[in-house]
């Protein structure tokens, strides 16, 4: 069944400054259900269908409480509570049901991941909103239903996982690096010694989020680097206890390393180890997801490299297993980053057509 395949949503975003100083075109555009990307050189037009595609570049303003919203109502402009209808929604009633799910942003650095998946100011994103309506659900259903939510939060960074861990969650102030995936034959890959949280609120969430974010890997020497050049995997456990049957899912929130090829800087060494490495999370995702792809139009695929980076061995429910898994592919709509909008569309292409096997994950009530 086609239940299950990846689904995959595209969203561009308005000009930054610095595209708008530059006099930058507009090369996106999206129909209905299609997105169209011109190469500015030779006018050349591509056109690709995914389940989603955000229009949010054109047709806004900003309110007073500084919220981006459609010009007029009903606006062709995509803002984040339309695009959490869609996809938060989808994330959360699946996981209610017992599935696990998975949501990755993916895309260039500069392009929305950050925005889409976390938001700024009053402008939330996915994860926290989504935080937001999973514990209006325990609310609402606590009288039937037993449930514990559990909160984690790691940094994968140059094929190292260095893990968060929050002060005034009084799990102490010590932030740890470099934690070994381990393989089990129950669990999968997981990371041996993640701490996980126990959580009662969105609000405590988002708090942690918030911590999590800010210490993220500054050891770069630019400015950005930290956050384009590490992928930031947020976890929430969610357990429901009902009279006869308890449910466990997992829910995996990725925001991943900018695609684009990485420009190199720093000492030599840590040149050197990062050309490999940052990569390697990236390009054995895509080498997976191509795989994956190939598998799903009949060809034979004989090995699935999910154990060449650390990204991959984490999200392999998400990819091809037990999961229902949506991407974002994030774009600039500048001309100047059409050659990477266009490496994005395709990767997204080939995204959605990998087909998961979801199952609701279910036991009797101990
Ligand atoms: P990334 O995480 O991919 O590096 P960001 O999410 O940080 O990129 O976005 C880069 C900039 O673009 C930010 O200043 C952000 O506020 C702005 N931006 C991104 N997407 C949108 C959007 N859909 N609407 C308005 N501004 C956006
Ligand atoms: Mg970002």
């Amino acid at each position: 069944s086609g239940k299950d395949r990846v689904k995959v949503a595209v969203r561009v975003r308005p000009f930054s400054k610095r595209e708008e100083d530059a006099g930058s075109r507009c090369v996106v555009s999206m129909g209905p259900n299609t997105t169209t990307i011109m190469d500015p050189r030779s006018q050349q037009v591509r056109t690709f269908t995914f389940d989603y595609s955000y229009w949010s570049h054109s047709g806004f303003l900003r309110n007073k409480e500084g919220l981006f919203v459609p010009e007029e109502p009903g606006g062709r402009y995509a803002d984040q509570s339309s695009v959490f209808q869609d996809l938060g929604q989808a994330i959360l009633e699946n996981a209610l049901q017992g599935y696990n799910a998975t949501l990755l942003a993916y895309g260039q650095t500069g392009s929305g991941k950050s925005y889409s998946m976390v938001g700024y100011g009053p402008n939330k994103g996915l994860v926290p909103t989504l935080c937001e309506r999973l514990f209006q659900a325990v609310k609402v259903n606590q009288d039937t239903c037993q449930f514990q939510v559990f909160f984690s939060m790691l940094e994968i960074y140059n094929e190292q996982v260095n893990i968060h861990i929050f002060k005034s969650e009084t799990l102490g102030p010590r932030s740890g690096g470099g934690l070994k995936v381990r393989e089990d034959q129950q669990r999968g890959f997981y990371v041996e010694g993640l701490r996980r949280v126990a959580c009662k609120s969105g609000a405590q969430v988002e708090r942690m989020m918030e911590q999590g974010t800010r210490t993220r890997t500054t050891a770069a020497t630019h400015l950005n680097a930290s956050s384009s050049r590490s992928h930031m995997l947020i976890t929430l456990q969610l357990k429901q206890v009902l009279l006869l049957i308890t449910k466990e899912s997992t829910i995996n929130l990725v925001d991943l390393a900018g695609s684009e090829r990485q420009r190199t800087s720093g000492s030599e060494a840590d040149r050197l180890k990062e050309g490999t490495a940052i990569n390697l999370s990236l390009t054995t995702l895509g080498n997976v997801i191509s795989s994956l792809a190939d598998a799903a139009l009949g060809k034979r695929v004989v090995h699935i490299p999910y154990r060449d980076s650390v990204i991959t061995k984490l999200l392999q429910p998400a990819l091809g297993g037990n999961s229902r898994t949506i991407m974002v592919a994030t774009l600039s709509p500048a001309d100047m980053c059409y050659e990477e909008s266009l490496s994005t569309l395709r990767y997204a292409e080939r995204a959605k057509r990998i087909q998961n096997r979801a199952v609701v994950n279910e036991s009797p009530t101990e």
